[in-house]
């Protein structure tokens, strides 16, 4: 059970019609159906209390859930408890025991295990080795760092060479630098011991850089699963659109249509046209809908002239310089929209500029 062939295939995870209510009336989770892949790694992303650190917490054996079930593999597992599970948990407090040595606490679940002392030692190197600590088996906790102290507690999990590797929010107590670099070393290792990671986050730069699927959550339920290409180009709802980076929602009616082209008139700012073919199948295509559509401020192109179709003129509101690119906030007719412009060779515009922006059919998607 706890893994003495070595690491085998990698475990897939499936939520079928997950539901958790603690007070019997509010669900927390709702109806929650996921499918995790084996040596995938899989990110729960939303916002503070939208159910994301619940759901892991199913998966883990700590809550049991209201109704629905949870496999692994093609194994129920929904009120099996968290020990027979053969997962490896890591945590944002790290959860480790400041004064014992890092031998010990790697050594941890090997000892519970009842694991010989020399395969102890051995596997404690190897895990050691794996998150780069080689040789540090002596030191104290709290003499360490708190990005080697998230490295130990992730050689921790991954000594009893689990089956499946829970993360909830191990990088939160990280300065910014440091978080990026050990969201770049828990994917490396997670690849290296092809396991396969549940990882809860809140942070939707974080989910992207380091996840094969996400799963953006809110108000205890999934509104899509995918790729973050995915989520960031196709977003399936409003809140999906402005919560993974920035982003512009226009609101108008589509006052044309001719086969996948489509005209949507922005009240007060324009008319753009749009791909049809680019929008979540539940948007009508009926002339006279309302329309919600979306176009990422890097889609949006800065043009010198007023020239030809999709081109609003309005007036720069704040400009900020990032390094790469320039920021615009614009004002054009009714609409306030944001355009981040490449930076080329110093040319700004200043607030109260005109300005003129080009929006690609191809970089706008109808969300609703
Ligand atoms: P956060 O990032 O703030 O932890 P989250 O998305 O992980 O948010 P959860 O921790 O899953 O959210 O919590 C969702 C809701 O469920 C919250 O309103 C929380 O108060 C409630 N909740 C969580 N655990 C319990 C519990 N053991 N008993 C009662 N209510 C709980």
């Amino acid at each position: 059970r706890e893994g003495e062939s070595g690491m085998g295939e990698a475990q897939s995870v499936t939520l079928e019609r997950v539901s958790k209510s603690f007070n019997g009336t509010v669900l927390t989770v709702k109806n929650v159906d996921l499918h995790i892949a084996g040596g995938e790694f899989f990110t729960l992303l939303g916002p503070s209390g939208c159910g994301k650190t619940t759901t892991l917490r199913m998966i883990a054996g700590f809550y049991y859930p209201t109704s629905g079930r949870i496999l692994f593999g093609d194994r129920d597992v929904t009120y099996m408890p968290p020990n027979d599970r053969n997962i490896g948990m890591v945590f944002q407090n790290y959860a480790l025991f400041p004064h014992m040595s890092v031998f010990e606490n790697v050594a941890f679940g090997l000892r519970v295990r009842k694991v010989p002392r020399e395969e102890m030692k051995r596997r404690v190197s190897e895990a050691l080795a794996l998150v780069r600590l080689e040789g540090m088996e002596q030191r104290r906790i709290d003499q360490l760092s708190g990005g080697q102290q998230q490295r130990v507690a992730l050689a921790r999990a991954l000594v009893i060479r689990p089956a499946l590797l829970l993360l909830d929010e191990p990088l939160s107590n990280l300065d910014a630098k440091l978080r990026d670099e050990t969201r770049t070393e828990i994917r490396r290792i997670q690849t290296e011991s092809n396991i396969t990671a549940v990882y809860v986050t809140h942070d939707q730069a974080e989910a992207m850089a380091i996840s094969d699927r996400i799963a953006v959550m809110e108000g205890g339920v999934v509104h899509q699963v995918g790729t973050p290409q995915e989520i960031y180009h196709r977003p399936a709802t409003r809140f999906v659109a402005t919560f993974i980076g920035k982003s512009n929602l226009l609101e108008g009616t589509l006052t044309e249509v001719d086969g996948t082209a489509g005209v949507v008139e922005l009240p007060g700012t324009g008319r753009i046209r749009v791909d049809l073919e680019r929008r979540n199948p539940q948007v009508p295509t009926a002339v006279g809908s309302r329309v919600v559509m979306t176009v990422r401020p890097e889609g949006i192109q800065v043009v010198a002239q007023p020239e030809g179709p999709n081109v609003l003129t309005g007036r720069v509101v704040a400009a900020e310089f990032t390094g790469a690119y320039t920021e615009y906030l614009v004002k054009a007719g009714e609409s306030t929209l944001v355009a981040s412009s490449a930076d080329r060779y110093g040319e700004v515009r200043r607030p109260g500029d005109p300005i003129h922006l080009y929006i690609p059919p191809e970089r706008v998607y109808l969300v609703e």
